[in-house]
């Protein structure tokens, strides 16, 4: 069996767990990423939904439909940033930051580098994409 890996939000209300076997693990500097999370960029794993589970606190979490495609889920106590859901694909875009233990995947690329924040500068070599590369 796959290891699971554990996350909640910061109040402590909603726990979850997850396979720890990422379809792509990636940094995503577009400006819609950056305001959700209050942060440079939003780390994220992408998997498919049935892979992702509710310990507890279910029916603590928001969601937001930031576009026809993702909806984007939060906890309605704290506003922690969980997870993105991908109609298109049927995948769980989670948050790195809300991991509790970590994944043996780290992040292995940067998108929409073309709209990242003024102030970061990107000191890895990892691949970097303008926008989103098709495929991911
Ligand atoms: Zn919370
Ligand atoms: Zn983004």
């Amino acid at each position: 069996m796959t290891k699971q890996l554990k996350g909640s939000c910061l109040c402590g209300a909603i726990e979850f767990q997850v396979e720890d076997n990422f379809d792509y693990v990636g940094n995503c500097h577009c400006s819609e990423c950056r305001k959700f999370t209050g942060s440079d960029y939003s780390s994220a794993g992408g998997i498919a939904s049935d892979k992702f589970n509710f310990v507890k606190g279910e029916n603590a979490v928001s969601f937001y439909k930031k576009s026809e495609n993702t909806e984007l889920a939060f906890c309605k106590t704290c506003g922690s940033s969980l997870f993105s859901i991908k109609s298109d694909s049927g995948r769980y875009n989670i948050r790195l930051g809300a991991l509790d233990d970590a994944p043996s995947q780290k992040p292995g690329f940067h998108i929409y580098v073309g709209s990242k924040a003024a102030w970061l500068e990107i000191n890895d070599d990892l691949k970097q994409f303008e926008a989103h590369p098709e495929k991911l």
